[in-house]
């Protein structure tokens, strides 16, 4: 179990969507939220309604520099974390080449290489104290790819093979640190705004305030994996089919026109 009563959690992008969710969650089962972000109002916001309960740092996640001077920042300021969840995520939804190369530079450096400097960062507070937990919120696109996805699901990919690879070195080497992936589908925070699912029956586009109280229940229970909603799971021995087959069946699914109507955030 991973308890987050009394525990300092620190939250990536925590100052909308799921972080946010996630903020307010710990907060009221009595963490302390150390929350990161590169949107300066959406903290103030945070900080606002706990003032008591949360320490809110600006930063841009693209940065390496940035991220090794806030988890110092942090370390001095609160001595280090118990609970690491790296959240922020970005999503461009073009064909690749409309793609700057800009853009698909910073979609790795947010959703898979600040994971790298986050972890780097806080996991030895946690050797040293004998305990932590790493999440790492990835997403279904990390095996379950689409069209417009190619920057975003490769991305993803590589932070769910990070966390696979962090879990299974962890564990090789008797460290008492417990990770938790998730890889939901398409949620409904904005970020996504215009995906759709054909068949929202099987494969529906997830409530933000049910995919947040999941994470919570994984992290307590210390479940490895956190796939939504469960038709997912069957991406797994789908792969194993021959890729024409495999793309007929995604296909039918609806998962090749999903990103059709793509609209992403207005602002
Ligand atoms: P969101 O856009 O609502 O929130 C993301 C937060 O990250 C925002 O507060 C944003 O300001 C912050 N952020 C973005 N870039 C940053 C940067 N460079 N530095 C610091 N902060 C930055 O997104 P969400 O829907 O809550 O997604 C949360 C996570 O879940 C992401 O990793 C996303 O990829 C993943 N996910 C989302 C969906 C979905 O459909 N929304 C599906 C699967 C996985």
């Amino acid at each position: 179990m991973t308890t987050f009563a009394g525990q300092r959690v620190l939250i990536t992008g925590a100052g909308s969507g799921i972080g946010r969710l996630l903020a307010q969650r710990a907060i009221y089962r009595g963490a302390y939220v150390i929350a990161w972000d590169i949107d300066a109002d959406a903290l103030d916001r945070l900080a606002a309604e706990f003032p008591q309960r949360t320490a809110v740092y600006r930063l841009d996640l693209a940065s390496r520099e940035q991220i090794k001077a806030a988890a110092e920042q942090v370390i001095e300021d609160h001595g280090g974390i118990d609970i690491l969840i790296n959240n922020a995520g970005i999503v461009c939804g073009k064909p690749i080449l409309q793609l700057s190369d800009e853009q698909i530079e910073r979609t790795f450096e947010v959703n898979a290489l600040a994971g790298f400097w986050t972890v780097r960062a806080f996991l030895p507070g946690m050797i040293a104290r004998g305990h932590g937990h790493i999440v790492t919120v990835a997403s279904a696109a990390a095996i379950n790819p689409a069209p417009l996805l190619t920057d975003y699901g490769a991305s993803k990919a590589a932070a769910a093979g990070f966390d696979d690879a962090l879990r299974l070195e962890l564990k090789r080497y008797g460290l008492p640190i417990q990770t938790t992936g998730v890889l939901p589908f398409y949620i409904d925070t904005g970020m996504f705004a215009g995906a759709k699912s054909r068949f929202n029956f099987l494969l529906p586009v997830l409530k933000p305030e049910k995919v947040a109280d999941s994470i919570i229940n994984a992290v307590e229970k210390n479940r490895a994996r956190l796939i939504m909603p469960p038709l997912v799971y069957g991406m797994f021995p789908l792969r194993l089919l021959p890729p024409a087959l495999f793309d007929a069946v995604t296909g039918f699914f609806g998962v090749s026109k999903s990103m059709d109507k793509f609209t992403g955030r207005s602002t």
